[in-house]
């Protein structure tokens, strides 16, 4: 299989287009623009020429086998590790530095959810809403946290490492939301935990979306993924292999065969 876009032809626009352009009026309407994104580690190359769009107020899965080459392009997008191509958030280049790449709105939900396990989980809130200088309104969010996660709500004094896999989900998620992202990169959520517990998650997920954040939801439970996403991408050995909407993924016989559990779909 083939990368699956054509490399990105769509120049940086020159500083005074930038400074006239305003939300609708841009050459793209995505929302995050990768194109032919190379990134690895050291001398070893994991991603190849990675395209992707993700547009305003999608949900996007990107799916794919262990090893597959997806938390290396979440770190990639997060400036964590050194990448070659384009990125562009809302229209323009992404910031090159990490802390820039979280101030612009572009906020990543760890594997393994890499709470502060010794504090309480409000406490681990309030350190997603650090940057903010806005008390009230932060006051405000966490109110909406336990609004869309009602079990962090009656844990909330509760230690993050004392709950269970999905609570500590729920937590590193809402942790995510409080610093009021555009752009939430989720990597294996349900990594883990009980089908019923990811199915709440899956819901909880449109909810989300329904608040007006986009979401990257990287998976390797492909049907999971696809069952709430409106698009997907499948990676494989670090490239782009197919692309499509999540019910057309869905029906491919080969994402079937190859991650679907279809054993029937012969050649
Ligand atoms: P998984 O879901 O199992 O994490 P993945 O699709 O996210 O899979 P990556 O974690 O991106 O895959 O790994 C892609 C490749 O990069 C693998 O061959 C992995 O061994 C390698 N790799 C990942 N992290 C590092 C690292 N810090 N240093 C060197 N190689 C790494």
């Amino acid at each position: 299989m083939s990368s699956a876009r054509a490399p990105h032809s769509d120049p940086v626009p020159a500083r005074g287009e930038r400074e006239r352009s305003v939300a609708g009026e841009r050459s793209s309407n995505a929302l995050l623009d990768i194109a032919t994104l190379d990134a690895g580690y050291g001398e070893m190359q994991v991603l190849r020429g990675v395209s992707l769009v993700v547009r305003p107020a999608e949900i996007v899965a990107m799916v794919g086998g262990n090893g597959a080459g997806k938390t290396t392009l979440l770190r990639a997008i997060s400036r964590l590790i050194p990448s070659r191509g384009t990125i562009r958030f809302d229209g323009r280049p992404l910031p090159t530095t990490a802390d820039d790449v979280f101030a612009v709105g572009l906020v990543q939900v760890p594997e393994g959810r890499q709470l502060f396990d010794r504090m309480s989980v409000e406490e681990n809130l309030r350190m997603g809403a650090y940057r903010r200088r806005d008390a009230s309104e932060i006051a405000g969010d966490l109110d909406r946290m336990y609004g869309i996660f009602p079990r962090l709500a009656d844990r909330r004094r509760q230690l993050a490492g004392s709950m269970s896999g999905g609570e500590q989900q729920m937590c590193a998620m809402a942790r995510a939301l409080m610093a009021r992202p555009r752009l939430m990169m989720v990597d294996e959520m349900s990594l883990g935990l009980a089908p019923v517990i990811v199915d709440l998650l899956l819901e909880t997920m449109t909810r989300i979306r329904a608040e007006g954040v986009t979401v990257l939801l990287v998976e390797q439970d492909v049907h999971a993924a696809l069952s709430v996403a409106d698009r997907g991408y499948v990676m494989e050995t670090g490239e782009i292999v197919r692309e499509g909407t999540a019910r057309g993924l869905e029906s491919d016989p080969e994402v079937q065969r190859a991650y679907l559990g279809d054993v029937t779909g012969g050649d």
